[in-house]
């Protein structure tokens, strides 16, 4: 009984597993944004995202003025984070 092992699967895995893990995901365009904003705006940005009087469309459309267009729809997706319909941005 000869037992089959597919040469360098086990090698394979293994570099799957040590793989740098500087990003758990896809960053959204809000989440990067917040990434590389100085402190002030990303901690502004933090407070209307945390605001349910600040509507998805408003911080989309004060973003895309000021860098990168964001849609409503990342913006709102971006509040979602962490759940099942939301981007993978950390919490
Ligand atoms: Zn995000």
């Amino acid at each position: 009984m000869i037992e089959i092992q597919p040469i360098g699967l086990a090698e394979e895995l293994d570099a799957l597993a040590s793989a740098p893990t500087t990003h758990r995901g896809p960053q959204c365009s809000v989440g990067a944004f917040l990434a590389t904003a100085d402190e002030k705006a990303a901690a502004s940005l933090r407070a209307a995202l945390d605001s349910d009087r600040v509507t998805a469309k408003a911080i989309a459309d004060t973003l895309s003025r000021y860098g990168d267009a964001v849609t409503a729809y990342t913006v709102a997706r971006h509040r979602r984070r962490g759940q099942s319909n939301g981007c993978r941005c950390e919490r």
